[in-house]
């Protein structure tokens, strides 16, 4: 099945870019993330041994991750854009060997930006809305539109949470962009503008109208 893979640090956007090109070409939107908490809630079989893996504070391991996408696939779709997915080169090489990797998009975003970024971010504790202080400001500072909780920022949007995530980043996604660099697989776009800036570039890179 053809698939094209979404790379980027959090806060580049990946996720909004993957979701705005399944809307457009309805191709299956894989978010790794999603599915291993949509397991865990469902307390299905997977997300039990999922779970118990999290709880020991380890990384999940790439069968139990490999094993969860083939249970997720909707056949019915023609293709799927992977989203927090491959993470490691193991992965990376499964991902090659079993479907038809068309393109892998490296959003690319400075330290500094994703800062800026995730800095702004804010959440409501209570009803879960979620806000950030240059796209999305609550009507009140610092105070929830929907339920009036005071907002927090998330402890993993620190200044040191975001260069901590910069280095395993760089750790982990280096030999995969080399990999798919090798492969002839790799477009790069600046992750630095507007939502809308940046998804015509991934169609432009895509060759997509
Ligand atoms: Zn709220």
């Amino acid at each position: 099945m053809e698939t094209i893979v979404f790379l980027g640090i959090q806060g580049s956007g990946k996720g909004t870019q993957a979701l705005l090109l399944s809307q457009k070409i309805h191709y299956q939107h894989i978010n790794i993330g999603d599915l291993l908490r949509a397991q865990i809630a469902a307390q299905s079989d997977i997300g039990k041994r999922v779970k118990s893996v999290i709880d020991a504070g380890n990384l999940v391991q790439d069968d139990l991750i490999f094993e969860l996408i083939s249970s997720s696939i909707d056949p019915a779709c023609p293709g799927i854009i992977f989203d927090g997915f491959p993470r490691t080169k193991v992965q990376a090489e499964h991902l090659l060997e079993h479907f038809r990797v068309k393109t892998v998009i490296l959003l690319e975003l400075t330290e500094k930006i994703a800062q800026i970024r995730m800095g702004a971010r804010l959440n409501c504790p209570n009803c879960k809305a979620t806000y950030n202080k240059l796209s999305k400001a609550p009507k009140i500072d610092m105070i929830c539109d929907e339920c009036g909780s005071n907002l927090v920022q998330r402890d993993d949007d620190s200044p040191e949470a975001i260069q901590k995530r910069f280095e395993e980043f760089r750790l982990q996604t280096f030999p995969l962009i080399e990999l798919f660099e090798e492969r002839h697989l790799l477009k790069r776009v600046p992750a630095n503008g507007s939502i809308e800036d940046i998804f015509a570039e991934v169609c432009r890179k895509l060759d997509l109208k």
